[in-house]
């Protein structure tokens, strides 16, 4: 059985990072696979949240899944510290996973800072976490953008240690084959890492303290269209072949925003807009995303208004996740060798 599992986490104005990288493609997902779609509150305590904003926020990103297209009536879309199993699963793996490991993981060098002393284990342990939310639910294929490349890699070498070192328990328990699947990434597309549209070596994130840095979904349309305007390019025209975009990482990440508004491919743009000013492809740029993201927005803004009615899909979904979580764990139990 295919089952895709992916999360975003409740820390922030969600951008179009996040919609084009990760929730545009959920939604593509949902006629081909059994889907669930898992806001991380758990994640997101692992670096500093005011207690009242992250209800907050963990409300908007249930809004934006559902504003995207996501349906929680075919399929499942919760918050994690609703299904305990997570948290279970994942100290299984604090203790399957090597420090060697979790010691390569840029992510949290990254988040870390210099300050690495004071980071919270919880930050350094995230990984073991997140391979925890998705092999909870024995999940094939995980969508995400391509900064989640080095988790997902880190969530296979844990499946396999896992069914490895456990493999004699299983087989006296009559568990044939891999306990735990290899989980797919599902990571492409022009807009699989989409940058600052201040820094085109920084990636566009929740966390970057300029605003100007990233489109917000709930951004209105003169915010869109002046940060668009103000986003940093170099003076050459856009090139009319994608090859010509190498070196001109600002540009490459407007014509990737693009095509992956648009659904069509690089090459597509640069036929439409290539040997132009770029003043006319950011005029273009702007009427596609507004027209994209505005109701889009509008939308999330309806549904945050009605916080019990968010509630509700939530803890429809959490109980609908619990099912097949609670069997996981049964087994998980079992495998390790704790009583039940
Ligand atoms: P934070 O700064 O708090 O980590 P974030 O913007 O990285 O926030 P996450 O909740 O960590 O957002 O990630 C949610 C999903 O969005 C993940 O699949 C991640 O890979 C994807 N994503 C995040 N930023 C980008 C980006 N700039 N381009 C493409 N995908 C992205
Ligand atoms: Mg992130």
């Amino acid at each position: 059985q295919q089952r895709v599992f992916s999360g975003v986490q409740p820390t922030g104005n969600l951008h179009l990072g996040n919609y084009l990288g990760a929730i545009q493609r959920f939604v593509a997902l949902q006629d081909s696979y059994d889907c669930l779609y898992c806001v991380v509150d758990m994640h997101a305590i692992t670096v500093w949240q005011d207690p009242a904003e992250l209800k907050k926020q963990i409300r908007e990103v249930t809004a934006a899944f559902i504003a995207a297209g996501i349906d929680p009536t075919k399929h499942i879309v919760f918050n994690q510290s609703q299904v305990s199993g997570h948290a279970e699963l994942a100290w299984v793996f604090n203790c399957v996973a090597r420090l060697g490991w979790l010691n390569r993981m840029t992510q949290f060098k990254e988040k870390a800072g210099k300050d690495r002393e004071n980071a919270s284990v919880g930050l350094y342990a995230y990984p073991n976490l997140m391979a925890a939310d998705i092999l909870l639910y024995r999940a094939t294929h995980v969508p995400v953008g391509e900064d989640q490349k080095q988790h997902l890699e880190l969530a296979r070498d844990i499946a396999q240690k896992f069914n490895n070192d456990f493999g004699p328990s299983m087989a006296m328990l009559g568990i044939e084959g891999a306990f735990f699947p290899q989980p797919e990434p599902l990571i492409g597309g022009p807009a699989a890492r989409v940058m600052s549209l201040r820094d085109g070596s920084k990636k566009m994130s929740k966390s970057d303290p300029s605003d100007l840095s990233r489109i917000n979904l709930t951004d209105d349309a003169d915010t869109v269209a002046s940060k668009i305007r103000k986003a940093k390019t170099d003076p050459e025209p856009l090139p009319s072949e994608a090859e010509g975009l190498k070196g001109r990482p600002e540009a490459e990440n407007l014509v990737g925003i693009y095509a992956a508004l648009a659904d069509v491919s690089k090459e597509k743009v640069l036929a439409e807009f290539g040997g132009g000013q770029f003043s006319t492809f950011k005029a273009a740029l702007v009427d596609l995303s507004v027209a994209k993201l505005g109701p889009i927005g509008g939308e999330m803004k309806r549904l945050v208004s009605e916080p019990s009615h968010i509630d509700a899909i939530l803890r429809d979904g959490a109980a609908r996740a619990r099912v097949i979580a609670d069997e996981t764990m049964h087994h998980v139990k079992d495998i390790v060798g704790f009583v039940r």
